[in-house]
C-alpha cells in the first residue's frame, strides 16, 4: 500500500478498496519499523492520525469530501500544529509546543487529509543537507552514505523511502527544489505570495515559500490545491481564489517556447547532469517544444546577494528568540544578559550563528549601503533578467542542482561549498518565480532533477509540463532500495 500515490490513494479511498485507517495503519507501521534507519521524522504523531483516519472514514462514508479526504501527509517541522511540538529543527523550539495551526496546516485538516507528524528539517531552514537539524542528519533513501539535501530534507528523504506519499516544504533559496532533485522526488516551490506563509516560522520573510513535495506533478497539483489561496492573516499572501491545479494537467506542450539559460551550464554543473537535463529537454522538442537559448547575465551574482539578503532578514526574524517569549531558556541566568546570551548561545546551531552574525553586520549602520542596499539593488537586476527572458519565452529550463547528492560531511567545513548547491535555484527565489524540479535520471545510481522556471502565477503550466513529461518517461518512478527493517 505504501507504494500508492496520491492520486492512487484518492481512487482506492473513493471505491472502498481500503479504508483511511487502513493506510493510515500501515504507513505508521513502516515509519516504525525504517525510520530510525532515515531519521526523516522528528515528530510521529500516530494516536492523532489514527484518530484523524477514523473522522476522514466517516467523512468518506458520508460522501461530498473533498478529494485529499484521508490521504496520510507529513508537515515539515517548520509549520505550527496545536499541540503538537514545532521544533524547526532547532533546539531553540525543543519546548514548543503551538497553540495553533500555520494556514498551510488547518487547510489540510479542513479537507480531512491525516497528518502523521512533522518531518526532520536543517535548523530554522538553513542548510542544503539536512545536517544542520539538531535532530541529527536524515539520510537519503538513495545511498546510506548520502545527504537528502536539505531544508526539506525530510519530508524529501521520507516521499523517497515510500514512508508517505507526499509532504509540505518550505523553500526560501532551494529548499525544496534541492531535495527533490536529490531523491527523486517531484517539489514545486509556488510564486511567493501563492500560499499563506502565517504559521511558518519565518527566517528570510522576503523570500519563505511553502510548497509541496511528492512522487509525481499530478500529486503535487493535488496538494497545491490544498495549500494555495489568499489568507488575510498573511499581508503578503497574494489575493488569488484557490483553484483544482489537477484540471489542467492534460494539455498539449505543442508550440511551446523553452528558454534554456547558457548560464545554467557553467563550468560547476556535473557533466553527466548536463547530459541528463539535455535529454529531458529533447523529450520536449519530441513533444512539440521549442528551445531557444536565453542569457540570464546576472546569474552569477545571485549566490553572494541571497546570503547577504537572506542572513539579514534571518538576523532580525531570529531575535524573537531570546528565551524570555518562549523557546529554551538556560539554566540560571546570573542576570538579564546573563540570560539573553546564554539562551541563545546554548540554543542555536553553528550555522544560525553565522548567519546572524553576517546578518547583523551587513545591516549595522556604516555597512548597510555597502551591502544591504546593495544587495537588494542587484536583486532587482536579477529579476529583470527573468522578467526580459519571459518576454520571448513560455518557461524555463535547466538544472536544478550542479551534483547529485554529496557524501554525508562532505561539505560541512565548507559553508561556501555548501551554499553553491542552490546556484541554481537561488535567483529564482530573489525573483519571486516559481520553480520545480522534476526527476529526469540517475547519475552514478543518484537521482537528479530537471528545474523548470515558470513565470509569476504560472504554476498550472509547470504542472502540466511537468504532467506531460512523466507521461513519455519513468525516471520519478525509479524507487531507491529500502534498508532491512530494524529488528
Ligand atoms: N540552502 C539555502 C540556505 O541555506 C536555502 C535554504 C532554504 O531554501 N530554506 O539558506
Amino acid at each position: 500500500m505504501h507504494q500508492f500515490t496520491i492520486a492512487e490513494i484518492i481512487r482506492g479511498l473513493k471505491n472502498k478498496q481500503f479504508s483511511s485507517m487502513e493506510i493510515t495503519r500501515h504507513l505508521l507501521t513502516r515509519i516504525t519499523q525504517l525510520d530510525s534507519h532515515y531519521n526523516s521524522f522528528i515528530t510521529v504523531t500516530a494516536e492523532q492520525a489514527l484518530a484523524e483516519a477514523a473522522s476522514a472514514d466517516k467523512r468518506l462514508a458520508e460522501g461530498g469530501a473533498p478529494s485529499m479526504c484521508g490521504v496520510p501527509i507529513a508537515h515539515k517541522d517548520i509549520f505550527c500544529t496545536t499541540a503538537v511540538r514545532t521544533s524547526c529543527g532547532s533546539k531553540m523550539l525543543d519546548n514548543f509546543v503551538p497553540p495553533y495551526d500555520a494556514s498551510v496546516v488547518a487547510s489540510f485538516k479542513h479537507c480531512g487529509s491525516i497528518s502523521l507528524g512533522k518531518t526532520n528539517m536543517d535548523e530554522f531552514a538553513m542548510g542544503s543537507s539536512n545536517e544542520n537539524s539538531h535532530y541529527g542528519a536524515t539520510i537519503n533513501p538513495w545511498g546510506n552514505n548520502r545527504v537528502p539535501g536539505g531544508s526539506s530534507g525530510g519530508s524529501a528523504a521520507a516521499v523517497a523511502a515510500r514512508l508517505l506519499p507526499g509532504a509540505t516544504a518550505s523553500d526560501t533559496g532551494g529548499s525544496i527544489r534541492q531535495p527533490a532533485a536529490l531523491t527523486n522526488t517531484t517539489g514545486l516551490k509556488p510564486t511567493y505570495g501563492r500560499i499563506s506563509r502565517w504559521g511558518m516560522v519565518a527566517f528570510a520573510s522576503s523570500l519563505d515559500q511553502a510548497g509541496p513535495l511528492a512522487r509525481n506533478a499530478e500529486d503535487v497539483a493535488h496538494m497545491l490545491s490544498v495549500m494555495a489561496g489568499a489568507d488575510v492573516r498573511d499581508s503578503t499572501c497574494l489575493n488569488r481564489p484557490s483553484q483544482d491545479y489537477t484540471l489542467g494537467l492534460n494539455k498539449s506542450v505543442n508550440g511551446l517556447k523553452i528558454g534554456v539559460p547558457k548560464e545554467y551550464f557553467s563550468a560547476g554543473l556535473h557533466p553527466e547532469i548536463a547530459v541528463r537535463i539535455e535529454a529531458a529537454l529533447k523529450e520536449y522538442v519530441k513533444l512539440g517544444a521549442e528551445l531557444i537559448e536565453i542569457s540570464l547575465p546576472h546569474t552569477a551574482m545571485a549566490v553572494p546577494t541571497y546570503y547577504v539578503i537572506a542572513s539579514a532578514e534571518a538576523s532580525t526574524n531570529l531575535s524573537r528568540f531570546d528565551g524570555v517569549r518562549y523557546g529554551y531558556r538556560c539554566n540560571n541566568p546570573t542576570n538579564l544578559r546573563d540570560l539573553y546570551k546564554r539562551s541563545r548561545g546554548e540554543a542555536f546551531g553553528e550555522e544560525v550563528k553565522r548567519r546572524i552574525l553576517i546578518g547583523s553586520y551587513v545591516l549595522s549602520a556604516g555597512y548597510y549601503d555597502a551591502y544591504y542596499k546593495k544587495a537588494q539593488q542587484v536583486r532587482r537586476l536579477i529579476k529583470q533578467d527573468f522578467v526580459d527572458a519571459f518576454k520571448r519565452v513560455d518557461v524555463i529550463m535547466g538544472p536544478t542542482t550542479p551534483t547529485p547528492a554529496f557524501a554525508l560531511g562532505e561539505k560541512n567545513a565548507d559553508p561556501i561549498a555548501m551554499y553553491l548547491q542552490d546556484i541554481y535555484t537561488i535567483a529564482a527565489s530573489l525573483s519571486g518565480l516559481p520553480g520545480m524540479s522534476v526527476p529526469c535520471g540517475l547519475v552514478n545510481g543518484l537521482p537528479v532533477g530537471l528545474q523548470i522556471i515558470g513565470n509569476y502565477l504560472d504554476e498550472a503550466r509547470m504542472l502540466n509540463l511537468a504532467h506531460q513529461y512523466q507521461q513519455v518517461t519513468d525516471w520519478h518512478q525509479a524507487e531507491a532500495a529500502t534498508p532491512a527493517p530494524a529488528a
